[in-house]
C-alpha cells in the first residue's frame, strides 16, 4: 500500500536490538554506550551474536552475563552448534540457564573460514533444527531461529528451505528472526509461503540500518540478500560524505519499516552493529518512546 503516515492509534511495536561483542576496550565502550541508549526503549529482548571458538564465544558469555548483571534488559544469547559436540553446547546453554539466561536464538553458524562447505561435528547437532531440540532438553528456554527471505545461500530449494524452517519451529523455536533485505516485497512473499506452509510463530524482520554501503554491499553478497540496483544509486558518491550517508540510510531505513509496519508487521529485530542513532531515530518512527524512570 501507499505509506502516506501511520494511524497515530497505532500501538508502538515490540522491538529487540542485535549486539555483537567488541574486541577493543575503544569498541566496548562504544557498544556500552550504544546499549544504555537504547535501555530506556523497553525492548522485549536484546540479542549477543556468538563467534567461533575459545575467546570470541567467551566474550559472548560475558556481554551476556553483564547485561543480565547491571541492566534491565532481558538478553537472548545467540548460540551456534558448528564445531562443538553435543555435550559442549548442552554445558554452555546449562551455564545461560544458571545465569538466568531464559532466552536462546538458536543457529548452525557457517563453516570455519577456509573450508569449503559445512560439515557437521560428529558428535555435535548436525543442523539448527537438531539444536533446538537439544537445547529443550537442557531447558525450557524460550527459543528464536534463523529465517531467510531471499533463501538461505546454500539451501537446495526454496522448499527445503521454507521445510527446514518448519522442522525448527516443530523443535521447539517460537519466533524466526529473518536476515536482513531491502525489498519489502521479498519480505511480505516470504511470510505468504511460511504461512502456507503452516508456519504460524512470528517472523521477525531483521533491520540493518545502512550507514556503510560500500561494506554491507560486500557483505550481502556473502550472506544472500540481495542489494537492489535503487539503492546503490542512493549512495551514489557519497563515500567520502558520512554525514549524507547516514542522512540517506536513516530515510531510507524509516521508509522500510514505515512499509512493513502498513502491512501489520508489529515487531522489528534491529541489527544495531553497536551503534545507537540510526536505530534510535527509526525506533522513534515507529512510535518508540524512552519508558519514564520510576518515581522516586
Ligand atoms: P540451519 O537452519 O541449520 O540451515 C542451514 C542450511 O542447511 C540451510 O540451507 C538449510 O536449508 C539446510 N539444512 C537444514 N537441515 C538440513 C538437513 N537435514 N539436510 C540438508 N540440509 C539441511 N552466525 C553465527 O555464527 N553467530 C551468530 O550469532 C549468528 N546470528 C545470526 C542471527 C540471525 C537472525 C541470522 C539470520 C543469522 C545468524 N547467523 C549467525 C548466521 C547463521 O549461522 C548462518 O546463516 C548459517 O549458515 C545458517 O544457520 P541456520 O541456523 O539458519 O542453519
Amino acid at each position: 500500500p501507499r505509506v502516506a503516515g501511520l494511524p497515530t492509534e497505532m500501538a508502538p511495536p515490540a522491538l529487540s536490538f542485535e549486539f555483537f561483542p567488541p574486541r577493543t576496550d575503544a569498541l566496548e565502550q562504544q557498544l556500552w554506550a550504544c546499549v544504555r541508549r537504547l535501555e530506556p526503549l523497553a525492548p522485549r529482548f536484546v540479542s549477543v551474536t556468538y563467534g567461533a571458538g575459545g575467546t570470541t564465544q567467551e566474550r559472548t558469555h560475558a556481554m551476556v552475563a553483564r547485561l543480565v548483571r547491571e541492566t534491565s534488559l532481558t538478553p537472548a544469547a545467540h548460540l551456534t552448534c558448528v564445531g562443538a559436540s553435543r555435550g559442549e553446547v548442552d554445558d554452555v546453554a546449562r551455564a545461560y540457564w544458571d545465569a538466568g539466561v531464559r532466552h536462546i536464538v538458536a543457529l548452525r553458524g557457517d563453516a570455519p573460514a577456509g573450508e569449503a562447505s559445512y560439515v557437521p561435528h560428529p558428535e555435535g547437532y548436525a543442523y539448527a533444527a537438531d539444536l533446538v531440540a537439544g537445547l529443550k532438553r537442557v531447558a525450557d528456554f524460550e527459543i528464536s531461529v534463523a529465517a531467510y527471505p531471499e533463501i538461505h545461500p546454500t539451501a537446495q530449494s526454496d522448499s527445503h528451505d521454507i521445510d527446514n524452517l518448519k522442522r525448527k519451529i516443530d523443535a521447539g523455536a517460537t519466533r524466526a528472526i529473518t536476515q536482513y533485505f531491502f525489498d519489502t516485497d521479498v519480505f511480505l512473499r516470504f511470510l505468504d509461503r511460511a504461512l502456507a506452509a503452516g508456519i504460524t510463530v512470528p517472523i521477525v524482520p531483521g533491520i540493518l540500518p545502512v550507514s556503510n554501503f560500500k561494506q554491507v554491499a560486500k557483505f550481502s553478497a556473502m550472506c544472500g540478500a540481495s542489494v537492489p540496483a535503487w539503492m546503490g544509486k542512493l549512495f551514489e558518491g557519497l563515500d567520502d560524505d558520512p554525514e549524507t550517508r547516514r542522512m540517506v540510510a536513516a530515510s531510507l531505513a524509516a521508509e522500510q519499516v514505515r512499509l512493513l509496519r502498513a502491512n501489520g508487521v508489529d515487531e522489528f529485530h534491529f541489527y544495531t552493529l553497536n551503534r545507537a542513532d540510526l536505530t534510535y531515530a527509526i525506533a522513534h518512527i515507529l512510535g518508540a518512546r524512552p519508558r519514564q524512570p520510576a518515581a522516586a
